[in-house]
C-alpha cells in the first residue's frame, strides 16, 4: 500500500468523488476539499478515511488552512487534482463583471492559489500537479466567454507550473474533460446541446465521471513520470475533429 497523499479540490461530487475512489483504490490516501459540506459529509464515507477540508479554493486563507492541515494529517503532499469548478453559460454582453469574476476566483484563480499553497510540500515529496480544464479552453464556442477563457488560463498556468517547476522534480499536467453527466454540466446543457454534443462527438456519447478520474490518476501515478506540461483532452474525439457546437 502506498503512502503517498492525494489532495483533490472540488471532490464532494462529480469527477472529484470519482477520482477519489479511484485513487483511494490504487492505494492513495485522500484529502477531499469542497466548500458544499453538506455535499462533502455525504461524500466522505463513500471514500473510508479521506479526510475532508471543508474549504474555498478562491479564499487565500482557507487554501493556508488545507494545506496545514494536509501537513498535521500526513506530513507530506505528492499530488494535488485541481478539480474545483463553476460552470457559466452566457455570451459577451450578457456577462457582468461580477459573473466573470465569480467564474475566474473559482477557476482559475483558485487553480493559482492551491497550487502556490501547496509547491513546498510538492517540491519536498517531487510530486504532482494536475488541473482540470476543459475542451471549452481548447475550442471557442458560443455563451461559454468566461468558462471558455478560465480554462484556457488554466491550460497555459499548467505549461507556466510544468516550466518552472521540472527543475524541483515536480510535474505539471491538464487533463480537458468533454461533456460528463454532473450537475455542473446538466445545469447548463438543453436537449439541443446534449444532441450537438453526440452529433460532434466521433465516440458518440457523454464521457463518465471515471473516465476522465482514471485520466487523471494516470498522471498522478509514477506510470506518468517522464510526462509533464501536457494537455491531454479526455473527450471521446471532439477536439480532434472540428466540428462545431451551437
Ligand atoms: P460538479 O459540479 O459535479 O463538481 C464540482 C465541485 O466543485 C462541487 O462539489 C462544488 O461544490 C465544488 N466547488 C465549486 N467551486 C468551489 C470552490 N470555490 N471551492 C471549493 N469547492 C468548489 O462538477 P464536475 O462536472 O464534476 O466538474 C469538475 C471539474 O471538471 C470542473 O473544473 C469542471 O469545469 C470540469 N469539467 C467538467 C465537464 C463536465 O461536462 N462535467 C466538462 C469539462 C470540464
Amino acid at each position: 500500500m502506498s503512502s503517498k497523499v492525494a489532495l483533490i479540490t472540488g471532490a464532494a461530487r462529480g469527477i472529484g468523488l470519482a477520482t477519489a475512489k479511484l485513487m483511494q483504490a490504487d492505494g492513495w490516501q485522500i484529502a477531499m476539499l469542497d466548500r458544499d459540506t453538506d455535499e462533502l459529509a455525504i461524500a466522505l464515507p463513500q471514500v473510508p478515511g479521506a479526510v475532508a477540508l471543508p474549504y474555498d479554493v478562491s479564499q487565500p486563507d482557507q487554501v493556508d488552512q488545507a494545506m496545514s492541515d494536509v501537513f498535521d494529517q500526513f506530513g507530506r503532499l505528492d499530488a494535488l487534482v485541481n478539480n474545483a469548478g463553476v460552470a457559466d453559460f452566457g455570451p459577451i454582453e450578457q456577462t457582468d463583471f461580477q459573473r466573470w469574476r465569480t467564474v475566474m476566483e473559482t477557476n482559475l484563480d483558485g487553480v493559482f492559489l492551491c497550487s502556490q499553497a501547496a509547491i513546498p510540500m510538492l517540491k519536498a515529496s517531487r510530486g504532482c500537479l494536475v488541473n482540470i480544464a476543459s475542451i471549452s479552453g481548447l475550442r471557442a464556442s458560443t455563451l461559454r466567454v468566461a468558462y471558455g477563457t478560465s480554462k484556457a488560463a488554466v491550460i497555459q498556468l499548467t505549461k507556466q507550473q510544468a516550466a518552472e517547476l521540472g527543475e524541483f522534480g515536480v510535474r505539471a499536467n491538464c487533463i480537458c474533460p468533454g461533456p460528463v453527466r454532473t450537475k455542473l454540466a446538466m445545469a447548463v446543457h438543453s436537449q439541443e446541446i446534449i444532441d450537438a454534443y453526440h452529433d460532434a462527438i466521433p465516440l458518440n456519447r457523454y464521457g463518465s465521471e471515471a473516465e476522465i478520474g482514471h485520466a487523471i490518476a494516470f498522471l498522478c501515478s509514477q506510470k506518468a513520470s517522464y510526462i509533464t506540461g501536457q494537455i491531454l483532452a479526455a473527450d471521446g474525439g471532439f477536439d480532434s475533429t472540428g466540428v462545431g457546437l451551437p
